[in-house]
């Protein structure tokens, strides 16, 4: 068991700077995902946790201890890659054997750990057959297997769903979060999925460009990202982001969509808001919190996806585009010109539209 932390850690490839000063510790027995889009700089953070890569800056402590010199070999950890590193020559059984054979593990505690990890990956069926002939799926599944029979303090997984089909890799999700719950270890999963993100990790890194741009529960993010980046890549569809100007009359603070119409603000962002009347602001709101009834804004209806109980509607007024996520019953029909809605007040969020950091909600 082992609590990570990353102190001021940075990592620069000549000119360019692949992480910058990442501050990120990780409890013992967390599950936390490192999120971002491609190039973010998860890998990078990932292999310096494993001891693949030497940070440029900063320290990088398992239970306090800097392993900064200690070799990946004795950090203890367990790796599992988006690409399956199995030995196709041996079975299923020599494969999840493999690893405690290297340890020296005696072999009656090896035939019992191959069986309990074999009925816990539901891999028993198939424990004598050559890895050869198996499938993407079930490779990847047995190269996790391979890692975790070794329950390692630290599980260090990276994107090691990417390569498997959608079926199986939303079992796999439950499966992992499972295994995780099971063992106890401290988990680091490098992802750019942030359904994947959402539904296993008790925390989530949000990363781009190198930065460390949020860290908190799924909740948190979803309900207050940090900037307009974070509000937008959490979500399927992220937040709706549109321009606007906050309107102060008597002492009521609203903020007004040019051409689009005006949402009024929860008492905690009107708090906020105070003295900034007049000022540019951005505006947030969930598609799901979209409401089909009341007034306030109103846009033209443009594609409409329909995926069962729910429909996906496509906003747009000149050029500026929003989503809106409805029940079925609710949506309305392709090109409506004059489509009005309602966001509740305590959906609204806002940013600042040079910076894109949110404007936190305060209390009187
Ligand atoms: P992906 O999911 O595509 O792997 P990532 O978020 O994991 O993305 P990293 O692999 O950590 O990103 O890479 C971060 C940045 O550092 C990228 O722009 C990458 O091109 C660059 N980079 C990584 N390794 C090296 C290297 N050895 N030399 C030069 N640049 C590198």
């Amino acid at each position: 068991m082992s609590e990570i932390a990353l102190e001021n850690l940075g990592k620069t490839f000549g000119d360019f700077t692949a992480l910058a000063d990442m501050n990120l510790t990780i409890a013992n027995g967390e599950f936390m995902a490192l999120l971002g889009p491609s190039g973010c700089g998860k890998s990078t953070t990932m292999n310096i946790i494993a001891g693949m890569l030497r940070p440029s800056h900063g320290a990088i402590r398992f239970n306090g201890q800097d392993v900064v010199d200690v070799p990946m070999a004795k950090r203890g950890v367990g790796f599992v890659f988006q690409n399956y590193a199995i030995f196709t020559h041996m079975s299923v059984r020599e494969n999840l054997a493999y690893g405690l054979r290297a340890q020296g593990a005696p072999g009656a505690e090896i035939t019992k750990r191959v069986k309990a990890f074999a009925e816990l990956l539901q891999l028993e069926t198939m424990l004598d057959r050559p890895a050869a002939g198996l499938s993407v799926n079930i490779l990847q599944r047995l190269a996790i297997g391979r890692s975790a029979i070794l329950k390692p303090a630290i599980f260090l997984l990276d994107e090691p769903l990417s390569n498997v089909d959608a079926a199986f890799r939303a079992v796999m999700r439950s499966e992992l979060k499972s295994l995780q719950g099971q063992f106890g270890q401290t988990m680091v999963y490098v992802t750019h999925d942030q359904l994947e993100a959402m539904t296993m990790a008790d925390r989530i890194a949000v990363m781009d460009h190198g930065k460390l741009l949020q860290v908190g529960t799924p909740l948190d993010i979803y309900n207050n990202p940090a900037d307009t980046f974070v509000a937008r890549f959490i979500g399927a569809p992220g937040m709706n982001i549109l321009d606007g100007r906050l309107i102060q009359k008597d002492d009521a603070v609203s903020v007004e969509v040019p051409g689009i119409g005006s949402v009024d603000l929860p008492p905690a962002l009107q708090f906020a808001a105070r003295d900034l009347n007049g000022s540019d602001v951005q505006i947030g709101f969930r598609p799901e919190q979209v409401s089909a009834t009341g007034s306030g804004l109103t846009m033209r209806v443009g594609l409409v996806e329909r995926i069962g109980a729910r429909t996906i509607v496509h906003l747009e007024h000149e050029g500026i585009a929003a989503k809106a996520v409805l029940p079925a019953d609710v949506a309305p029909p392709v090109a409506r010109k004059d489509w009005t809605f309602t966001v509740p007040e305590d959906g609204v969020r806002l940013f600042d539209p040079v910076t894109g950091q949110a404007l936190k909600a305060r209390a009187h």
